[in-house]
């Protein structure tokens, strides 16, 4: 638990796996003195209410920042520019507003102007998440050894990025500034497309003639089972992201077609080389991020394996 709360009063905006998650994290390390939240729907703030994840929960967004010195909205990258409309001309003097957008650049064209003078705005994009969503879904470990980028517009208030970082800090993530820019090519290439390519080859799966959807299902340890995790993730957060990162995922995704076209140039002439070289080059980076603690090395991603004997036979061997 920190030494004393960060900033005394934080306004969440938006309470699905990120922002309960920041809620539950920030009341587990002491960052802040209170917490206030609301949610677009009665159901989420019923839910809010009862999971007793804020010290108060309230009906609009103007209400919520009232008094707040942390503002940190939580919704769909397309709805903060809207969330920033309706809270700029409520917000304390001196507060900061913050964000966890998985895009950064339009967050700063959708919510930058709406942003009063005296009020420091300081985006930012934990990364860290899972498919899931809602209040339910989050818990106050998911932000412990992941990574916090901050995308201060030019001009930021630099005790304000400080001050954000050191909250950041409290809940577990590790901090690294960088441009709104940058953060989108980044993470277009490590996020954005393979949510793309997940999303595109559990969809070719679904729609295969000859192969039964049973089958896809039943015999899916051998590899298409980890997209369907990241496939699952929620449709509204995703297609919001492809919108709002276009050129940047778009950059990206005509490198991979490229790349993607050797592979079955490779194959086709049986050039069993160059797969073997870049095979050999994919395992480096695998054992890279093993390394650095960004993932676990345990067989098959840590999912259980019970001693085979106690198994019944069709499932004893799961994987390839
Ligand atoms: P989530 O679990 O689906 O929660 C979204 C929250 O936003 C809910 O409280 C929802 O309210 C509200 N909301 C949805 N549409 C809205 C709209 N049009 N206007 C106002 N409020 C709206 O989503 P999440 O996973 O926490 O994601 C929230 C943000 O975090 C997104 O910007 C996403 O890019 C970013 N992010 C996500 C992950 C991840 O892995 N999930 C990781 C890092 C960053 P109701 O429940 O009332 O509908």
């Amino acid at each position: 638990m920190s030494a004393a709360p960060i900033f005394e009063r934080l306004a969440l905006i938006g309470v699905g796996l990120i922002g309960s998650s920041i809620a539950r994290a920030a009341r587990a390390e002491g960052a802040v003195r209170s917490i206030v939240a609301t949610a677009r729907s009665g159901v989420t703030r019923r839910r809010v209410a009862e999971l007793g994840l804020a010290d108060q929960v309230v009906e609009t967004n103007a209400a919520a920042v009232e008094g707040a010195d942390l503002v940190i909205v939580c919704v769909p990258v397309g709805a903060c520019g809207a969330v920033a409309a309706e809270i700029g001309p409520h917000l304390k003097p001196g507060a900061t507003v913050s964000d966890v957008g998985s895009v950064k650049g339009s967050i700063i064209k959708d919510m930058g102007p709406h942003i009063p003078a005296g009020i420091h705005f300081v985006p930012a994009h934990p990364v860290a998440g899972t498919e899931h969503s809602g209040p339910d879904a989050g818990f106050a470990e998911l932000f412990v050894n992941r990574w916090c980028l901050l995308t201060p517009p030019e001009g930021a208030n630099s005790q304000a990025v400080e001050r954000l970082a050191a909250f950041w800090r409290a809940l577990g993530a590790n901090i690294e500034t960088m441009s709104a820019e940058h953060h989108d090519l980044v993470l277009a290439i490590t996020s954005h497309l393979p949510h793309l390519i997940a999303y595109s080859i559990v969809g070719t799966a679904d729609d295969l003639q000859t192969v039964t959807r049973s089958e896809v299902m039943k015999f899916s340890a051998g590899g298409f089972r980890d997209f369907t995790r990241i496939a699952a993730s929620d449709p509204t957060m995703w297609r919001d992201v492809f919108l709002h990162n276009k050129d940047a995922v778009l950059e990206m995704l005509g490198r991979f077609n490229e790349d993607v076209s050797a592979l079955a140039r490779a194959i086709r002439w049986g050039d069993g080389d160059t797969l073997f070289n870049m095979f050999t080059r994919t395992r480096a980076i695998r054992r890279g991020i093993v390394e650095i603690g960004q993932d676990s090395e345990t067989p098959d991603f840590g999912r259980p394996h019970p001693a085979l004997q106690h198994l019944p036979r069709p499932y004893a061997a799961d994987g390839e």
